[in-house]
């Protein structure tokens, strides 16, 4: 059993909080905002007010919360985590965020004794839930190793991708595959469509060939039944090609369908449409396309 503090009570962590409940650890949740933590207490998890609170006395801490200026807020700020964290506690930082961002943060928490491991997921609500996401971690091999039976708990696959930061830049390029995938699908759906093709047995057959794909399986029945609650924000998503972007300039390297799907994305926020699940992408092709 771990004392675990978790903060970010949102989409992915009050599942991933939920998880580590159940799988007997004491886990005190905070989140802004009542509404939250009286859901994560209904799970069976401990509410706390603050971070501060949540945060005194745990072994681990772990964070999922939506950007980089979000962690540095919560963890470097007045009454953050590397405030209220004991020495040789573990930080845990599983929100995506830029890498640099993810140095920072493990370089001034050791300088408070914190040993701090970047951690990002992929996956979804549903791996959320499931327990079953995909985790790359960045950090010290024995942090990693020390982070990595709570990361079990959440997680299918763990794996160490290299020092802090690592984690984070694995997950860019997770997050440059996905937003690709979701647009060339939604314009196959857009075509199809468009040529009177129905549309199930038409991904029943991409499904079974080289076309087929996690995100054929899991986004196109949203798609085809236009359901675009989130799952996964565009804003969120927006965020993670602007990583993505920065990335790849300061590592010198071209990725111009990265370029353009980032652009599809940032159109699809500026039209309004930044609350909803990334397969809105969708809505983004058939607006260009008249439909
Ligand atoms: P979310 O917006 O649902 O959850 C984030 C939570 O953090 C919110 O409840 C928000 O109120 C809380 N929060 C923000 N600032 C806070 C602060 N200062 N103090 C306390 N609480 C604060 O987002 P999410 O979908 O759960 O995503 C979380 C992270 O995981 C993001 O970085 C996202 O990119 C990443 N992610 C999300 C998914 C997904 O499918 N939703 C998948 C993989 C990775």
């Amino acid at each position: 059993m771990t004392r675990i503090a978790f903060i970010g009570l949102g989409i992915m962590g009050l599942p991933m909080a939920t998880n580590l409940v159940r799988a007997g650890h004491e886990v005190a949740g905070y989140n802004r905002g009542e509404a939250k933590r009286a859901r994560f207490a209904d799970a069976g998890g401990t509410a706390a007010g603050s971070v501060a609170e949540a945060v005194r006395g745990a072994e681990v801490v772990i964070t999922m919360l939506p950007d980089s200026p979000d962690v540095e807020e919560v963890v470097l700020g007045p009454d953050g985590v590397l405030e209220s964290a004991g020495a040789g506690a573990l930080l845990v930082d599983m929100s995506t965020i830029a890498p640099a961002t993810a140095r920072t943060v493990a370089e001034l928490a050791a300088e408070t004794g914190v040993r701090a491991v970047d951690a990002p997921v992929s996956g979804g609500e549903q791996g959320a839930i499931d327990g079953t996401l995909s985790i790359m971690v960045g950090g010290e091999p024995a942090d990693v190793e020390a982070a990595r039976p709570l990361l079990e708990v959440l997680g299918g696959t763990v794996v160490h991708v290299g020092p802090s930061g690592s984690g984070q830049t694995v997950k860019a390029a997770n997050q440059l595959v996905v937003a690709g995938t979701i647009q060339l699908v939604a314009e196959a759906l857009t075509l199809l469509d468009a040529q009177g093709v129905e549309l199930r047995s038409a991904v029943e057959v991409l499904s079974g060939g080289l076309a087929g794909s996690a995100i054929l399986d899991r986004k196109a029945p949203g798609m085809l039944a236009r359901r675009f609650a989130p799952g996964f924000r565009v804003d969120l998503h927006h965020k993670d090609l602007g990583i993505v972007l920065d990335s790849a300039r300061e590592a010198g390297v071209v990725i111009p369908l990265g370029g353009a799907v980032a652009q599809l994305m940032a159109a699809l926020r500026a039209q309004g449409d930044g609350h909803l699940d990334h397969s809105a992408l969708l809505l983004g092709v058939e607006r260009l396309s008249g439909k």
